[in-house]
């Protein structure tokens, strides 16, 4: 008897194995496609200052919707793009668009705001990821200092050989950097003040807690206070009610993304904002 049990637990587990390597291969067949299909789309989130009250950017976040599987989460189908390397060219699709994006934008002549992308450990190991981001600047026109990179910590302490030395030559472009996820990663603090760094996002896990817990508070004036000491400004994500905000304005905290404000939107969802402003 329990010997059958046994089988039925190593059968049930199979399939489900099974399953996952089905859906995983029906993601990939689906990304491998998404650019010819018109399956892969941007949408970009505000980012507001907190002294003025107007946005200075917007995060560009990647978007598939597939015929057959329907909308697919991020969080579902980064990780399959980056084990299938197919990330290298769904990224570089994305922030060519957000370059020509940002590039309309600034041409309309309202004040010049940054469009951040998010970039992964594959992407930036990758050769001739220096030389990719040159060629869209080059061919979209947008001036570099509007463009933003998103690396997680965890990316930059431990992935990367020399990565202040990557930091320094995406600097010399002109290039901004932005340090993403921030709190969650074994955080070193010590490379803070080695690398060209210009904005650090503290992790919304964070900014969940800090209403209610005290350390959470704590932790959060505490970067805020790290970062400006470096010159480095702070933004707060996944920032959802008007206590978060109120707490987040009263430390001093620089920018903030959140439903507070706005979702990631569409493209002429962000410009109609921007042009009411
Ligand atoms: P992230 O870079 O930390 O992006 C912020 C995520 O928080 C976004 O989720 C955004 O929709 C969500 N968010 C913003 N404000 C709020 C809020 O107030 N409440 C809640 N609950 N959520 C909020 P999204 O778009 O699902 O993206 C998840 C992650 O997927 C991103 O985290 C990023 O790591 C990754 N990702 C998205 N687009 C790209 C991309 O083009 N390339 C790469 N490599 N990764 C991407
Ligand atoms: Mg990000
Ligand atoms: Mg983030
Ligand atoms: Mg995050």
């Amino acid at each position: 008897k329990s010997k059958e049990a046994g089988k039925n637990r190593y059968t049930m587990f199979d399939s489900s194995m099974e399953d996952e390597l089905n859906r995983n291969i029906s993601i990939i067949e689906v990304l491998r496609n998404a650019i010819d299909n018109n399956e892969i789309y941007v949408k970009y989130q505000p980012q507001y200052e907190l002294k003025s009250n107007t946005i200075i950017g917007f995060e560009a976040l990647m978007r598939i919707k597939s015929n057959r599987l329907g909308p697919l989460s991020p969080d579902e189908f980064i990780p399959v793009a980056e084990e299938s390397g197919l990330i290298i060219e769904l990224s570089h699709w994305l922030i060519k668009e957000a370059c020509k994006f940002n590039k309309k934008l600034i041409d309309y002549g309202i004040p010049p705001k940054f469009v951040s992308v998010n970039i992964s450990s594959v992407q930036i190991n990758h050769p001739g990821f220096v030389e990719s981001l040159s060629e869209i600047l080059e061919e979209t026109g947008l001036p570099p200092e509007y463009l933003v990179l998103e690396i997680t910590e965890s990316t930059l302490v431990s992935s990367i050989t020399d990565a202040t030395k990557l930091l320094n030559n995406l600097q010399k472009i002109g290039l901004k950097i932005s340090l993403d996820d921030f709190g969650t990663g074994y955080s070193s603090l010590n490379y803070l003040t080695r690398m060209p760094i210009n904005t650090l996002k503290i992790d919304k896990s964070f900014i969940d807690h800090i209403c209610t817990s005290k350390k959470d508070a704590h932790i959060a004036e505490l970067i805020i206070s790290l970062a400006h000491n470096l010159q480095i400004k702070v933004v707060a994500e996944g920032v959802e009610n008007e206590d978060q905000l109120a707490l987040l304005r009263e430390k001093k905290c620089d920018y903030v993304q959140g439903y507070v404000f706005a979702p990631p939107l569409h493209p002429e969802e962000l410009e109609d904002l921007i042009k009411k402003e």
